[in-house]
């Protein structure tokens, strides 16, 4: 699975968070059942906002997008997202880019004219000679011409053209020039893209997602592309299945800069636990739109605390990775074989298109009879539903602290998030199944530094604040 990743110039904004959190919960789904997937989300680390940034600030260019990329990083562990299995980086992937262009070029498909002084111009894809473009956003090129400016001064031949590398201006910095064979230049941000996904899964591939806005034209661009440099009588499909999530809304109108309702993660997070808007993401499917407000944080905040009471009652609370981890492999196992009707319907759910509100209400059903249970003094019972509420919800990412952090949280939270430290430690859980004890020991380190200190037991690891 490939997602279209941040551009990193600026901390990341809830938009992001949706991306992030939706395919995290889609990779958690897809390895909980039972399939070995790689996971690559990259990272545009060139492209014209990025140097204008850095111009403007007076800096380089890997000291703006060293700094962002670290904090896109620990937003994605504070939402207990986990880290991809290869996040590659735009600007190492320029000799992959430069060898793509070269192929569509020897397909006809790419061109580079001189401008009207006579120097080279940049090197565009010729969208007339690939006649499936516009197949994936469902729209015929006349349609999409039609949308079009058409201006000549740019070098393209038709409007539709888009840049694949962009000769280098004189005020561009040295950081943002690589010598190709089309001149000094840099790639395109749509080529980015085909590059990292061939370079890392192949010519074909699975799944690819991003957010809605990348339908067109980058994805269109991406798959013109990617099967554009393929040998054209051996051309097939470069990807089987598009996942696209829905746009966030902000108190019903769109999220921009301009009307003033634009949130970081960060400023969320100064308000609300993580796990919160972790859930409030969830709580929607993830194709539809999601309207952020804070009536709507507040409730998906009182539902989850609902949860976490319920196994809290049951004595369920506050478990480690491994014990939840085999919570979630019970749980989906007794779904598998009949044994659990709620189980079953969560799978239902989740196998249908990623439902997680259905699945989500599977949950709030669990909990009620949980507390049902408490109520008749079948302690029992109430700890059999309550482990499976736990593994069940496990599954979405979920459940990663103490039902009395997370109530005491959720205004002016400094210390480490707990899902932050959760993601921590299943890095190291992970690091020791491979034998990297190094890491493993600097993982242990790096959290005793943030004050949070480690306890391995027989039921996996545990941590508590210093
Ligand atoms: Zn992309």
């Amino acid at each position: 699975m490939y997602v279209c990743g941040m551009t990193v110039y600026d901390f990341c904004h809830i938009g992001h968070a949706r991306v992030l959190v939706v395919f995290d919960m889609v990779r958690r789904w897809i390895e909980a059942s039972g399939y070995k997937l790689t996971y690559v989300r990259n990272i545009t680390d060139i492209e014209d906002k990025i140097i204008a940034r850095a111009v403007e600030n007076g800096e380089t260019i890997s000291a703006l997008t060293g700094r962002y990329i670290q904090a896109m990083q620990d937003d994605a562990a504070a939402l207990g997202v986990l880290p991809p299995t290869h996040e590659p980086k735009a600007t190492e992937y320029v000799p992959e880019m430069l060898g793509i262009i070269q192929e569509l070029e020897a397909n006809g498909l790419a061109y580079q004219d001189p401008l009207p002084n006579g120097e080279a111009g940049d090197v565009h894809f010729s969208v007339r000679g690939f006649p499936s473009y516009g197949r994936l956003s469902g729209k015929s090129l006349d349609e999409l011409r039609a949308g079009e400016r058409v201006s000549v001064a740019d070098g393209k031949r038709d409007p539709l053209d888009f840049v694949l590398w962009k000769r280098a201006k004189p005020s561009e910095p040295e950081e943002a020039i690589w010598a190709s064979a089309y001149g000094p230049g840099r790639p395109g941000w749509h080529i980015e893209c085909s590059a990292m996904s061939c370079a890392l899964l192949g010519r074909h591939f699975d799944i690819h997602g991003g957010g809605a806005d990348l339908q067109f034209p980058h994805h269109e661009n991406e798959i013109a592309q990617s099967e554009g440099a393929m040998s054209p009588v051996s051309r097939s499909p470069f990807v089987n299945l598009w996942m696209h999530n829905g746009f966030v809304r902000i108190d019903d109108e769109k999220m921009s800069k301009s009307l003033g309702n634009f949130f970081t993660i960060r400023e969320v997070l100064e308000r609300y636990d993580p796990e919160v808007l972790r859930f409030f993401i969830l709580k929607a499917h993830y194709r539809s739109p999601l309207n952020y407000s804070d009536a709507a944080l507040d409730e998906a905040r009182a539902g989850l605390t609902r949860l976490y009471t319920a196994l809290e009652a049951a004595g369920l609370d506050t478990q480690s990775v491994e014990a939840r981890q085999q919570a979630s492999q019970k749980a989906l196992q007794g779904a598998s074989e009949g044994a659990s009707r709620v189980g079953l319907a969560f799978k239902v759910a989740m196998d249908d298109d990623f439902n997680t509100p259905e699945a989500i209400a599977e949950l709030f059903g669990l909990a009620a009879e949980v507390n049902r249970h408490v109520a008749a003094k079948q302690d029992k019972e109430a700890k059999a539903t309550a482990l499976l509420l736990l593994g069940l919800g496990s599954t979405l990412g979920l459940f990663g602290q103490s039902a009395k952090a997370l109530k005491q949280r959720g205004h002016g939270q400094t210390q480490l998030d707990a899902l932050a430290i959760e993601a921590a430690i299943a890095e190291r859980v992970d690091a020791k199944k491979r034998k990297d004890f190094a890491l493993a020991d600097a993982i242990r380190a790096d959290l005793l530094a943030k004050g949070v200190a480690l306890e391995d037991g027989p039921q996996g690891t545990v941590w508590r604040y210093l």
